[in-house]
């Protein structure tokens, strides 16, 4: 037995092996090790190996399901070993093999899977510079392709966060190391793109690619050959039906490089939790595949106008006609026909799932009653149509609740297969069978005393006493003599005996054909299965983020092509929720107001601020209405966002390196229409180089990048920017003093702050009086001795010549004023000259 594991652990080195010995899953060796580990389960041992004790975990096998989740989940693979024939009348170990690898980027089990994500596997091919990304989700079915560079790699896979990623061999892993996601290498060939395209247009029947819109030079295309050939393997080499091929361009949404999108709490907190985020406040979806488009569509906020706009108005059209609220209601029945559908695919669907899918397709009708009657939903509605013959097939095969496992019957509706009804009418009609043939035969033969019976030792036999055996008819055949009786059974007896008998035996094994056909049957419906499934999700979303506006007073913003943005009264949707006065602040931004130098107390509210903007300007671009009074947004391409102190330890970099690595990324790539949120940059080095870095970094935002700027800053020498260049305006938060207290008023107001409250602040979060004392003295004691600088923001720093140009230089002046038609060609020479000069 131990030799025939070890050759099939030789075949999957990397993989933990569940290997099955009656009702365990057993562990060998280093896999028991491990698993004993990651599992908490207890490791022995057994018998020897070359003097060695083998050692050894296992598992029952009912409850495999929840060690395996447990263990896709901490990025482990496991291939699954079953063995097969009867232990009765093997000689010698019984035949095993590997039926199933769980990997964690190919999981359809429902048990296995977090329904609000998509779990997605990701291969990547790398090449002189470039990089081609190929991902699918088995669970929906979704497939995409994108080329981009190798420096975005960071950005795509915070966007696309794979479950698995796939590589070739040849590829340097180091560039995984600090990702946190499992990588798996696959032979360079694999990634071969003629036999990629080959296997893709074999796969979807087409003579080429181009109708994806994927050209034959893409360099993903490998990548996806490779996925597909993963996939058959983990899939006991079936490949599961794909929805199509889609082709990704990073112009198509804003761009959120990964620290904007930690910095932002789109779907996690900083800190990692689920809650509060912007996902955890907005997903009141009714169903997961509304929660998991929703999650989707945060991630991948729209740049195009017009399709954001088709969703903001679907969402204005759900509000005008209140249909929102009934929509829900619909929806809340729904099941997660998307996952179901991977599953029929996949034939590992369950019977639950088919009396679901029916249940769900028998509410379609009604969701598309209830949608507004716009071009849109009109669209939807087409897809919330799908085959009539599904639902028809799901209705007369399965049973309203059919049971669990398909193992313990009760699945297939009654009335459905002829043969089936038999099989289970003589089951349950048995005894009455007895009884009416023990009347008849009394009646026939005219004993009374007759009897029609059934032992396990026996079966079933007509007694009939010593008395009376003269009178038995000739067709009985004699099957057992008693002391008092004789017991005969019957050519008709006989053919009962055995179909009672195997009846049940036979009932199973014909429901589980039966449900085999059905899961054939539908496979050519899946396609539009899928369709339905993202309608719904779709409207899902819409509903939730109707009725999210609703309850929290949202605005529809409006979009222009000019450089603007102007909020009024804006709101963080997260901290409003989670306090009750939330002070509401405006912004604008427009081609002559580009940085917004922020200044005010710790604890003033200016990184809330500052996010608020960042997070109407997503919601906006989602398609979501806004919690502002009024929103007009201009063009808008990236969000970039260095905010607060985080270290990599992980990835080995310190505070700073942190702060001066994302800051490079945004002076970079910033342009004129990014939206740019810098807090607190230059904290985390000495008072003077902070100062110096932060004030020409503020510089180059201006006069270079000219991004949409929120400029948080304790450096208040960095206010004097507001005088030298016409597009920095100052903002700051205000606090006062109140007895001996602080009280934040957390308004945003034109102009500089005028103190700091340190000390007040430090007083306020519990520092010893003491220290507070001789801060205060220590403080004033500077004040003193630095003449000139009354405020704290200056405290520290011996005035840095700040050399400042004038913010036209006179050479402009002068140019500006030239009239060309009104220049003679002596005089145009002349000033030439001139203008050299000054240069
Ligand atoms: P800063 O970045 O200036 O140190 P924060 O933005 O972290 O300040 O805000 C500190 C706290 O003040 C927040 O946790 C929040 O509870 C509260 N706060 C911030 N902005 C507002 C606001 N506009 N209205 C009410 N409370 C606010």
């Amino acid at each position: 037995m131990m030799a025939q594991y070890l050759k099939l652990k030789a075949d999957h080195p990397d993989k933990l092996v569940f290997y099955r010995m009656g009702d365990f899953y057993e562990l060998f060796y280093d896999d028991a090790v491990k698993a004993s580990k990651l599992l908490d389960i207890t490791l022995t041992t057994r018998g020897q190996s070359a003097g060695q004790p083998i050692k050894m975990a296992g598992l029952p096998y009912h409850a495999c399901e929840g060690y395996l989740a447990r263990l896709v989940k901490l990025g482990e693979s496991v291939a699954i070993c079953e063995q097969f024939g009867d232990p009765a009348t093997t000689k010698g170990p019984l035949e095993r093999k590997v039926v199933r690898i769980v990997t964690p980027g190919t999981l359809t089990d429902a048990a296995l899977l977090d329904d609000k994500q998509e779990n997605r596997l990701l291969a990547i091919v790398a090449l002189k510079g470039r990089l081609g990304l190929a991902w699918l989700s088995l669970a929906s079915g979704d497939f995409a392709l994108m080329d981009t560079d190798v420096e975005r790699l960071p950005t795509e896979l915070e966007r696309l966060r794979p479950a698995e990623v796939v590589v070739s061999a040849d590829t340097g892993l180091a560039l995984f190391d600090t990702l946190g996601v499992p990588v798996r290498q696959m032979p360079p060939w694999q990634f071969d793109r003629d036999s990629a395209i080959r296997t893709l247009t074999r796969h979807f029947s087409t003579h080429d690619l181009a109708g994806f819109g994927v050209g034959d030079d893409m360099l993903a295309i490998g990548g996806a050959g490779a996925l597909l050939e993963y996939v058959r393997t983990t899939q006991g080499g079936v490949l599961p039906p794909l929805a199509g091929l889609r082709v990704e361009h990073a112009s198509q949404y804003i761009e959120l490089d990964p620290a904007t999108r930690r910095n932002l709490e789109l779907t996690e907190t900083i800190r990692g939790e689920v809650a509060p985020t912007l996902f955890s406040l907005l997903d009141q979806c009714a169903t997961s595949m509304g929660s998991r488009t929703l999650r989707h569509w945060l991630h991948h906020p729209l740049r195009q106008h017009a399709a954001i706009l088709e969703r903001q108005s679907a969402i204005t059209a759900l509000l005008d006609t209140g249909a929102a609220e009934v929509l829900r209601e619909t929806l809340s029945g729904i099941s997660d026909i998307e996952r179901i559908a991977a599953r029929i695919a996949l034939r590992s669907a369950r019977p639950r799932d088919l009396s679901s899918l029916r249940d769900s397709l028998a509410l379609l009708p009604a969701l598309r009653d209830a949608l507004p009657q716009t071009e849109f939903f009109a669209g939807l509605s087409q897809a919330l149509l799908p085959d009539s013959e599904i639902h028809a097939q799901l209705t007369a095969a399965v049973q309203l609740e059919p049971s669990v496992v398909l193992r313990e019957g009760g699945v297939i509706a009654d009335g459905y297969s002829a043969d089936l009804d038999e099989l289970r009418g003589i089951q349950a009609n048995c005894g009455e069978y007895l009884q009416r043939m023990e009347l008849l035969e009394r009646e026939r033969t005219g004993i009374p005393t007759l009897r029609v019976e059934y032992n396990r030792v026996a079966g079933f036999f007509i007694e009939i006493s010593n008395a009376n055996v003269d009178k038995v008819p000739p067709e009985y055949r004699r099957r057992q003599t008693m002391k008092n009786a004789e017991r005969y059974i019957t050519p008709e007896l006989k053919a009962f005996e055995e179909k009672a008998l195997s009846a049940q035996d036979r009932a199973l094994a014909l429901e589980k054909q039966l449900f085999e056909a059905l899961l054939d049957r539908l496979q050519p419906q899946l396609a539009s299965l899928r369709l339905a499934a993202q309608a719904v999700a779709t409207v899902d979303v819409l509903a939730c983020l109707a009725a999210h506006a609703q309850a929290r007073g949202y605005v529809a913003p409006v979009f222009v092509d000019e450089v603007r943005i102007d909020i009024d009264a804006g709101r963080h949707p997260v901290v409003e929720a989670q306090i009750d006065d939330f002070i509401p602040n405006g912004v604008a931004f427009g081609p002559m107001r580009k940085l917004l130098l922020i200044t005010g107390p710790n604890m003033g509210g200016k990184s809330t601020y500052m996010r608020q903007v960042a997070l109407i300007v997503l919601l906006a671009h989602v398609g979501s209405y806004v919690p502002a009074t009024s929103a007009v947004i201009g063009k808008v391409d990236r969000i970039f966002t260095r905010i607060g102190a985080s270290d990599d330890l992980a990835g080995g970099r310190s505070t700073f390196m942190v702060e001066m690595t994302e800051t490079a990324n945004i002076l970079n790539n910033a342009s004129e229409h990014s939206l740019v949120l810098m807090d607190e940059v230059g904290r985390g080095t000495s008072t003077f180089d902070g100062l110096a870095l932060a004030w020409s970094i503020a510089r180059q935002l201006i006069e270079k990048n000219r991004a949409y700027t929120l400029f948080a800053t304790h450096y208040f020498e960095l206010t004097r920017l507001a005088q030298d260049y016409a597009m920095v305006a100052n903002v700051h938060l205000d606090a006062v003093e109140h007895k001996d207290r602080i009280v934040f008023l957390h308004a945003v107001q034109e102009g500089p702050a005028s103190q700091s409250y340190g000390v007040a602040v430090a007083q306020l979060a519990g520092v010893p009086r003491e220290v507070i004392r001789q801060a205060k003295r220590k403080l004033t004691e500077l004040e003193q001795s630095s003449p000139g600088h009354a405020h704290q923001g200056d405290l520290f720093s011996v005035p840095i010549e700040v050399a400042v140009e004038p913010e036209t230089h006179p050479l402009v002046e002068k140019m500006a004023a030239i009239d060309p038609d009104d220049l003679s060609p002596r005089a145009a020479l002349q000033l030439l000259f001139e203008l050299k000069a000054m240069l």
